[in-house]
């Protein structure tokens, strides 16, 4: 083992809510002394813009665009598992008789194969996992035979330590309906069989959000909480410094979004987006639109390449009241007075995101853990009320004015703003010096520079 001061390579996904997390974590290595660099795919690598952190390309076999020029999701992940962990060797080799040789991986919880990579070295191995520790309680059942997958289609209510009741529109949908994602599913339950050989399991989540469960877990898994991965920038009263993760995928409109909400009133403005992958129909798009419309209060919508769903006159005449922009800077976004409530997929960063800042949230969740995370907002935390979909599966006009309305004015809208300023406060606490998830950084920058067990 290298008695070097230790140098990380932090190993990403290539998708946006990946990319963000990791490098904030490597960025709070390089922080605290470490050596850091954050590994990607060729891609991914021109999107990145960051000073303390090191930056360089691994191959997932697809280097000019990725997962979407596979012919499936399977065959990406193959294709990633083989020329990556080919790459990944190549770059640890590189720095093997530099000043800082590498002596851990700490690899994205879709690339579990990084494991096997690490140990061939004889370096550490760490797994960060991208979820929330409640989300991830369910995989780590599931592989403990104590929770099993539907045929088809749950249709129970599941009951775990820590956790509420979830019902099956709660679930993630790789569980919820196993077979519409199996090679997502895979991946996960393969990393959740070798949870236990990793030196370090990082959750991107702080043990006050998730105290319950992370009492009914204690001694029984390795989980660290180290998050929220969010830039320390914004956790902050006074918003200087780094001002963005450093990486986006798409351009973005930051100055157009910023002048605009400066000609707005404080608490005047819904914010909308679905994040990086989710696809709504153009059924959903029009009943956003209108609801947005019905409202009577401002909007900017991120439309991401889904803006030919909006109904041309919505667009049109957004100039009045809304601005739509293709992606921006959520944060910068998020952290401006003008915002009064964000109404989102509750992908997990952008949940995390709004936690942080005190935003109060209207769910409007569409797969993978965001349904989890939706009935989080509505109930653990209680910082917003999520919509509910129809019986085609669609949140109408109606009922997204009627949420809107509810998290911004009213007697349950102060409720639901004194709560998410005082998450706002535990989350802050958390990350800051001395705070729960920070002791858990240093306890792992401690060892790694000792070299210890
Ligand atoms: N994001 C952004 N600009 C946008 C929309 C999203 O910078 O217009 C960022 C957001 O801050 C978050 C990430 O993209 O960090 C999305 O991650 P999340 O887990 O919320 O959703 P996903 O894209 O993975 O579904």
């Amino acid at each position: 083992m290298s008695s070097h001061k230790g140098h990380v390579i932090v190993l990403t996904y290539p998708a946006q809510g990946h990319i963000n997390p990791l490098l904030q974590f490597a960025k709070r290595l390089a922080s605290k002394g470490l050596k850091a660099t954050l590994a990607t795919t060729h891609y991914t690598v021109k999107s990145i813009h960051a000073t303390t952190v090191g930056v360089e390309p691994i191959s997932d076999g697809y280097d000019e665009g990725g997962y979407k020029q596979a012919p499936s999701t399977e065959a990406y992940l193959e294709s990633f598992k083989s020329v990556g962990s080919k790459t990944l060797s190549d770059l640890i080799s590189k720095f093997k008789d530099s000043a800082s040789p590498v002596n851990c991986v700490v690899y994205d919880s879709l690339l579990p194969w990084a494991l096997d990579v690490a140990r061939q070295f004889g370096i550490y191995a760490a797994v960060f996992l991208t979820n929330s520790a409640s989300v991830c309680s369910m995989y780590w059942h599931i592989d403990h035979g104590r929770l099993s997958l539907p045929e088809k289609q749950a249709t129970e209510p599941v009951l775990l330590p820590g956790l509420p009741s979830l019902g099956p529109a709660d679930l993630p949908s790789f569980l919820a309906q196993p077979s519409s994602n199996s090679a997502y599913l895979a991946v996960i339950m393969e990393k959740f069989r070798c949870l236990d050989k990793n030196d370090w399991v990082f959750c991107n989540s702080s043990e006050e959000l998730e105290s319950e469960l992370v009492k009914a877990m204690s001694g029984l898994w390795p989980l660290v909480m180290v998050g929220p991965m969010v830039p320390s920038a914004y956790l902050d009263q006074q918003i200087s410094g780094d001002i963005a993760y450093g990486a986006s995928l798409w351009e973005l409109s930051s100055d157009q979004c910023l002048s605009w909400l400066e000609t707005k009133p404080p608490k005047s403005v819904i914010y909308v987006s679905f994040g990086s992958m989710a696809d709504i129909t153009a059924k959903q798009a029009e009943e956003i639109a209108c609801g947005l419309i019905a409202s009577n209060m401002h909007f900017l919508l991120v439309a991401k390449d889904s803006i030919n769903k909006f109904p041309i006159e919505f667009i049109n005449s957004a100039q009045e009241r809304g601005l739509v922009v293709p992606w921006c800077n959520q944060l910068q976004v998020l952290a401006h007075q003008a915002v009064a409530c964000f109404v989102t997929h509750c992908g997990w960063n952008s949940t995390l995101e709004a936690l942080s800042l005190g935003v109060p949230m209207v769910a409007m969740p569409q797969w993978s853990d965001q349904p989890t995370n939706a009935k989080f907002v509505e109930e653990l935390w209680q910082v917003g009320v999520k919509a509910k979909k129809n019986k085609e599966g669609i949140v109408t006009r109606d009922e997204l004015e009627m949420c809107i309305k509810g998290v911004t004015a009213g007697e349950r809208s102060e409720e639901i703003i004194k709560k998410a300023t005082n998450w706002r406060k535990l989350v802050i606490r958390a990350v800051s010096l001395g705070g729960s998830s920070d002791s858990n950084i240093n306890e792992f920058v401690g060892k790694l520079v000792k070299g210890e067990e």
